[in-house]
């Protein structure tokens, strides 16, 4: 899954960026009354409709927001390939500050656009979303996931979410370590946010020891009200600190160079998208240094998983137990990375493509 860089790809135009990248459509979308400016891309529906958030940020430039929804697009039809979904991959970006302009208008606008592409895309929420604009697209197209409960819909992904990671985590032990009891390991979450929250409640319950860290004193602050056993450590600390497993659910990029040269775990497995700053280099890299990398987009897909069994008729249990398989999958990605003596992204990529490329051929086809 590796594509240019943001710097590499300035130069080039947007179908010659699509056809890097393999993209089957990218749709622009401008509304001057609402002020909407948006780019829905759909990656590739070889599999089903183009499942995938929608994210909102001020983006210094179209540039770097075209960059990010190629990018997410593009990894969205990995992570449900490998998660077993039949579902492709789409996301789209709104040009905005999400804390001041977030408007009905604007959400039903922008689900107008969405609706145009007739169900080759399906909208959810990523950053800078919430529910409530999820329900206000659902006024304009059905064409939308992560509805509230009460609307039939499946809800806050972050529970499920955690619930994968920490099933893929207890793979990545088992691989490293030869068994998957979580007691007594000692685990790194960097990011007290959804995820980290109910991350870090599985892992107390199993008897792990767990070190937490955010930039807001708030959040970690609610999390050790409610689980006391908890160590609070400064956030520039996390890196270097003395343990098994270090589980990014901030941000991306955080394993790199620097990172890499203080990391002393020897698993890598949390939530964040796009854990390695440079896939190919990094991939290698913590291979070569005796690191387990759990694949980000292999065990962070409780989410889409959980979004997915909206299209069913939502069931918890069910949504619950088909993330549960992230622990299968996870451990024959690593078995194979072990045989073929290839990095784990790699080998999780290959099977990815595997998928979509057996049902491209045998012409299979479920929109
Ligand atoms: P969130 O916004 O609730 O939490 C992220 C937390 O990280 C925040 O508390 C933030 O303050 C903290 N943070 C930001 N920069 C930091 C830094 N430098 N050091 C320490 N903490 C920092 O997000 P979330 O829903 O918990 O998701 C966590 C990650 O997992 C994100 O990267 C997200 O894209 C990814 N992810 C989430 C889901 C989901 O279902 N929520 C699904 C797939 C992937």
């Amino acid at each position: 899954m590796s594509v240019k860089t943001a710097a590499e790809t300035t130069t080039l135009g947007v179908l010659d960026r699509m056809e890097v990248s393999d993209h089957e459509e990218v749709l622009f979308c401008h509304d001057r009354a609402t002020g909407l400016k948006a780019i829905i891309a759909v990656h590739d529906t070889t599999l089903g409709p183009a499942l995938g958030g929608t994210r909102m940020w001020p983006y210094a430039n179209e540039a770097e927001a075209l960059h990010d929804v190629i990018r997410l697009s593009r990894g969205m039809t990995y992570k449900s390939a490998l998660a077993g979904l039949d579902l492709g991959g789409g996301k789209a970006v709104i040009i905005g500050d999400a804390r001041t302009q977030k408007t009905e208008a604007m959400f039903r606008r922008f689900g107008r656009f969405v609706h145009s592409l007739n169900g080759r895309y399906i909208t959810a929420e990523d950053v800078g979303m919430s529910t409530t604009e999820m329900v206000n697209i659902r006024k304009e197209t059905p064409y939308v996931a992560g509805l509230p409960e009460e609307m039939g819909g499946s809800g806050d992904p972050s529970p499920v979410t955690a619930y994968g990671v920490f099933c893929g985590m207890k793979a990545a032990a088992k691989t490293a370590y030869g068994n998957d009891n979580l007691s007594g390991r000692k685990v790194a979450i960097q990011g007290a946010g959804n995820v980290g929250r109910y991350l870090t409640e599985h892992l107390i319950k199993e008897g792990a020891t767990v070190y937490l860290t955010d930039i807001h004193e708030d959040k970690l602050a609610a999390i050790k009200a409610d689980q006391p056993a908890v160590h609070i450590v400064k956030p520039d600390s996390i890196y270097g600190l003395d343990v098994d497993i270090y589980s990014p659910c901030a941000l991306g990029a955080t394993v790199n160079d620097e990172t890499l040269a203080q990391l002393k775990c020897s698993v890598i497995a949390g939530a964040a998208n796009n854990q390695l700053a440079d896939e190919k280099k990094h991939g290698k890299a913590v291979m070569e240094k005796g690191i387990l990398y759990a694949p980000d987009f292999l065990i962070n897909a409780g989410g889409i998983i959980n979004c997915s069994w909206e299209r069913r008729g939502y069931n918890r249990k069910a949504a619950l137990n088909q993330t549960e398989n992230i622990y299968n999958t996870a451990l024959a990605i690593f078995k194979r990375s072990q045989e073929e003596k290839i990095p784990t992204y790699l080998a999780a990529n290959e099977a990815a493509e595997a998928r979509v490329r057996s049902m491209k051929q045998a012409g299979l086809r479920s929109l």
